[in-house]
């Protein structure tokens, strides 16, 4: 299952330290951030719950870039 998110950072060094936390978080099989549109696309693993995961994801960017917001 893929979902698209909205996202708020301000850079793309930040946008990168999103992705890499998304791609940390258990479910999360693909976490791909684009900066420029503010996405983050997120592939999950079989079986997850996406709104669960994405609460974990939220979290795990937050610990890296407490200014980052994901508008799930
Ligand atoms: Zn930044």
């Amino acid at each position: 299952m893929k979902k698209s998110y909205k996202i708020d950072v301000d850079c793309a060094n930040c946008a990168a330290k999103m992705e890499d936390a998304a791609n940390r978080t258990p479910g999360v099989k693909e976490a791909v951030v684009n900066f420029m549109l503010l996405k983050m696309n997120v592939t999950f693993e079989e079986g997850a719950d996406p709104k669960a995961v994405m609460q974990e994801v939220l979290k795990n960017c937050k610990k890296v870039e407490s200014d980052c917001e994901i508008f799930l």
